[in-house]
């Protein structure tokens, strides 16, 4: 039996009149990597927003490790161990790579697991290595993406959430990425990404969640989605 690590019940979340989540209930288990995809403004951001406890739901109920936390401020959240690494990367710009990254474990009191963490993720990009001191803001896309990625894993959580990993990327960095989210997965971390990169996200996750306009549309393995017909004409381009 799959364990759920994190668990939305019937969401609904308001912007004004907008209607943004309409009852979203969504489940990943430990160990997984889950997608949701959907266009622009399908609610994927808000959907994450809303895990972290930046947005608050008008109802429904938002559960991780059998505890609610639908209500709870996102410090306690992040100490509960979710990260999220937000859409647009919102670093640090105008502090160094190495600043960024110690500032990622602001939570941590354990010296020595923040160091190795540290050096764990500059083995995975070894490029925030070399640039340790180079003031983020100066870094390119791709690199910058890295560092929020990098930043997150340091305050050492099981769950991560990912928005938009892809955007604006070339074609090879993307990979890069995903071959070190992988690697997060590998080590035990949950992951939680959003993508309107459809491709992208179904041949990585395990399983993925279509959002339309705040709703659920369909959800399955992610092998299935890519053989649905409706989801090839309408995310896959084919
Ligand atoms: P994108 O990929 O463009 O970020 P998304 O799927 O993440 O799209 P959301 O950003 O979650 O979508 O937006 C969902 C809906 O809520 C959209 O209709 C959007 O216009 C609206 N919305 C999002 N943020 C706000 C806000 N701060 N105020 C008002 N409406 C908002």
């Amino acid at each position: 039996m799959p364990e759920a690590m994190l668990e939305l019940e019937k969401l609904n979340i308001y912007y004004g009149n907008i209607h943004a989540l309409q009852d979203v209930s969504l489940t990943v288990n430990k160990g997984e990597m889950v997608a949701i995809i959907g266009a622009n403004g399908a609610g994927k951001t808000t959907t994450l927003a809303a895990i972290s406890g930046l947005i608050q739901s008008k109802s429904g109920k938002i559960r991780f490790e059998n505890q609610d936390i639908t209500h709870a401020p996102t410090h306690q959240i992040v100490s509960s161990g979710i990260s999220h690494v937000p859409e647009g990367r919102q670093i640090f710009s105008s502090l160094s790579v190495a600043e960024n990254i110690r500032l990622g474990a602001y939570q941590r009191r354990d010296q020595k697991g923040i160091q190795e963490d540290a050096n764990w993720i500059y083995s995975l990009f070894p490029v925030l290595k070399d640039r340790r001191s180079q003031i983020a803001g100066t870094l390119s896309g791709g690199e910058q993406q890295m560092l929020a990625i990098g930043r997150s894993v340091m305050s050492n959580p099981r769950l991560l959430l990912l928005d938009e990993p892809s955007m604006g990327l070339a074609p090879l960095i993307v990979e890069l990425i995903f071959d070190v989210i992988n690697q997060l997965k590998e080590r035990g971390m949950t992951i939680l990404l959003v993508e309107q990169n459809a491709y992208q996200a179904l041949s990585q996750a395990d399983r993925a969640y279509v959002l339309e306009t705040g709703r659920i549309k369909l959800s399955g393995t992610s092998s299935e989605l890519i053989n649905n017909e409706e989801i090839q004409k309408a995310y896959l381009g084919g």
